[in-house]
C-alpha cells in the first residue's frame, strides 16, 4: 500500500511538472498555440487564436475557425488539414489569417502534430501558427522585383537547382516558367560548357559576392530550341533563412554584338580607305613631279627660244603653258605636303611650344616685317606631340592671319588655355574675317573663298593645319564674326609622352 502510494504521488508530481513545463513553453513562444480534437474541431476555447483572428468562442468552435482563413486560401488549407486528419500525418501550410489588431489578413505558418493515446488512437491535435507577414511581403515584393526587371533573371540555389525565373527569362530562353522550375540550371547552359558549370557554381558559392560570370570569356545561353545566345551574366548572393542563393541576372547582347562587329568592319575599312586615298595622293603627287618637271622645262625653253619669233597668238599659248605648268607645280607640291603630314609624321615627344613658336615666327619674318604686324602670345605650355608639325600649323594660322588682313595693320595673338588633360590654343586676328557659311568648307583641301589676284595661296594650309590636329587627337575649328577677325581654335594633349608611331609607309621623296 505504502509503495503503491508513494509511487502514484511520484507519478503525478512528474505529471503536473510536465504539464508546467508545456504552459511555460506555451507562454513563452511567440506563436500561438491551438489544440483541436482529432476530427479537427475546436473543443475548448484557444485564447491565442481568439487574440489574433477576434473571433469569438461561438464563432470559431467547431469548424467555424474556417471563417477567419482568406477566402482564396480556404479551399487549399483545407484540403491539406483534411488529408492531415485522415492520415494522421504532421500537417504544415501557409495561409492569410484574418488579424483582428490591424484589420486585414496577414500570412501565418501553421504547424499541427497528432497527440496519440496508448492504443495508438489520436487523442486530440496540438498545433501552433506564427506570423510570417512581413517575411512574406518582402518575398513578394522581392518576387515582382524580379518580374519586372527588364534583364532575364533566374534564382538558383547550392544545388543549382532553378528557384524563380521572370518574364524576361522566358522570353530570352524560350520556355514556359512551369519548364525550368525545380530544373538544374545547366538546361540553360550550353552543352559544351555544362560539364564546368558545377565547379563554377561551388566557385562562386564558396565565395558568394556580387560579379560577372566569366570575366572576359564569351558566355552563351541555350534555348529550348536549341540555339545559342550571346550573353552577359551577372550573379548576386541572397542571403536567405534557407542559406545563400544566387540570383543571376542575363542580358542577350547578341545586338551589342552585332553591332560591335559591324563597327569593327566599319573603321577597318575606314582605315583601309584612308590609308589608301593617303598612299594615292602621296604616289600622285610625287610620280607627276617628274613628267611635270619635263613639261614645264620645254615650255620654258621654248618661251626662251621662240619669243616673237612666231606670230602673236603662238607667245599667247605658251604663256599660258608655263603659267598652266607653274600652277601645277605649286598645286602638286602642296598636295605633297598634304600627304607628308603622314607620311613624315615623327613620333610624338614632350615639347615646349616655345620653340616651334619661335621658329614659326622666324619663318614670317618677312610677312610680318612687310605687313607691319604685331603678334604676341601667352607663356606656351608643354605638349605632347610633333614639334615639326607643330611649327607648320602656327605658322600656317599666323600667315593666314596676316594674309588676310582688312585695312589696319595686323595684330594678332596666340593664346593658350589649359583644361587639364586638353589645351585650348587660339589664334585671334584683327582681319577681314569669315562668314559662318564658310567655316567647315575652308579646312578641305583647294577650297579657298578669294581669287589669287585678292590673296595668293592655293587653300592647302588650313587642310593640313586640320590633319596635323586631327593626328594629334585634337579639334580644329574657326569662329568670326564678319569683319570683326577671325579666332582659330585647335586643342593639343598635354601630359606625358605617349608615343605614336609614324606613318605606315614611307616613299623616298
Ligand atoms: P590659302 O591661305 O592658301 O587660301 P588656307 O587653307 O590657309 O588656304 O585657307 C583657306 C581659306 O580660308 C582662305 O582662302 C581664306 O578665304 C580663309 N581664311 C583662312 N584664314 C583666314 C583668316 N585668318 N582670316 C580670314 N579668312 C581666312
Amino acid at each position: 500500500m505504502f509503495v503503491d502510494i508513494a509511487e502514484r504521488k511520484r507519478a503525478e508530481e512528474a505529471l503536473r511538472a510536465s504539464e508546467e513545463r508545456y504552459r511555460t513553453l506555451v507562454s513563452a513562444t511567440t506563436s500561438v498555440v491551438w489544440t483541436t480534437d482529432p476530427a479537427g474541431r475546436f473543443v475548448e476555447p484557444q485564447p491565442g487564436w481568439q487574440a489574433y483572428t477576434g473571433q469569438t468562442w461561438d464563432e470559431y468552435r467547431g469548424l467555424g475557425w474556417q471563417e477567419a482563413l482568406h477566402a482564396d486560401d480556404r479551399e487549399r488549407v483545407l484540403a491539406a488539414w483534411k488529408r492531415a486528419v485522415e492520415t494522421g500525418e504532421g500537417y504544415e501550410s501557409e495561409t492569410r489569417l484574418w488579424h483582428a489588431p490591424s484589420g486585414r489578413y496577414r500570412y501565418v505558418a501553421a504547424r499541427a502534430a497528432a497527440l496519440r493515446d496508448q492504443a495508438g488512437g489520436i487523442r486530440e491535435w496540438i498545433g501552433t501558427f506564427s506570423d510570417i507577414d512581413d517575411r512574406k511581403r518582402a518575398e513578394e515584393q522581392f518576387r515582382l522585383a524580379v518580374e519586372a526587371a527588364p534583364n532575364a533573371m533566374v534564382m538558383i540555389d547550392q544545388d543549382g537547382r532553378i528557384l524563380l525565373a521572370n518574364r524576361e527569362l522566358e522570353a530570352l530562353f524560350g520556355y514556359e516558367r512551369e519548364e525550368v522550375i525545380g530544373q538544374p540550371v545547366e538546361l540553360l547552359v550550353p552543352e559544351r560548357s555544362r560539364a564546368l558549370h558545377p565547379d563554377q557554381r561551388r566557385g562562386f558559392f564558396a565565395d558568394p559576392r556580387a560579379r560577372t560570370m566569366g570575366a572576359g570569356r564569351e558566355l552563351y545561353g541555350r534555348r529550348k530550341d536549341g540555339r545559342q545566345v550571346p550573353v552577359e551574366i551577372g550573379l548576386n548572393p541572397i542571403v536567405t533563412n534557407e542559406g545563400v542563393l544566387c540570383l543571376a541576372s542575363i542580358i542577350d547582347i547578341t545586338e551589342r554584338k552585332r553591332a560591335e562587329q559591324e563597327f569593327r568592319r566599319y573603321t577597318e575599312e575606314l582605315k583601309r580607305s584612308n590609308r589608301e586615298l593617303a598612299q594615292f595622293a602621296y604616289v600622285a603627287s610625287h610620280d607627276l613631279q617628274e613628267p611635270l618637271r619635263a613639261i614645264s622645262g620645254c615650255v620654258q625653253l621654248l618661251q626662251q627660244r621662240y619669243r616673237g619669233k612666231l606670230d602673236q597668238r603662238a607667245d599667247e599659248l605658251i604663256e599660258h603653258a608655263v603659267s598652266g605648268a607653274v600652277r601645277m607645280q605649286t598645286l602638286i607640291n602642296d598636295l605633297l605636303a598634304y600627304s607628308r603630314v603622314d607620311s613624315r609624321a615623327r613620333p610624338f615627344e614632350r615639347c615646349d611650344l616655345g620653340q616651334p613658336l619661335a621658329q614659326a615666327l622666324a619663318n614670317l619674318q618677312l610677312a610680318i616685317a612687310e605687313s607691319g604686324a604685331t603678334v604676341t602670345s601667352d607663356d606656351m605650355p608643354v605638349i605632347t606631340g610633333d614639334p615639326v608639325q607643330i611649327t607648320q600649323l602656327l605658322q600656317n594660322l599666323i600667315g593666314n592671319a596676316i594674309k588676310f588682313r582688312g585695312d589696319q595693320p595686323p595684330r594678332v595673338h596666340v593664346g593658350v588655355d589649359r583644361k587639364g588633360e586638353r589645351v585650348l590654343f587660339y589664334v585671334r586676328d584683327n582681319g577681314i574675317g569669315i562668314e559662318p557659311q564658310y567655316f567647315e568648307r575652308i579646312f578641305g583641301v583647294f577650297q579657298r573663298l578669294h581669287t589669287r589676284t585678292h590673296y595668293p595661296g592655293t587653300g592647302i594650309g588650313l587642310a593640313i593645319c586640320r590633319k596635323i590636329v586631327e593626328r594629334h587627337h585634337g579639334r580644329i575649328w574657326v569662329e568670326s564674326a564678319g569683319g570683326k577677325g577671325s579666332t582659330f581654335y585647335f586643342t593639343l594633349q598635354a601630359g606625358s609622352a605617349q608615343d605614336e608611331q609614324p606613318g605606315q609607309y614611307r616613299h623616298g621623296g
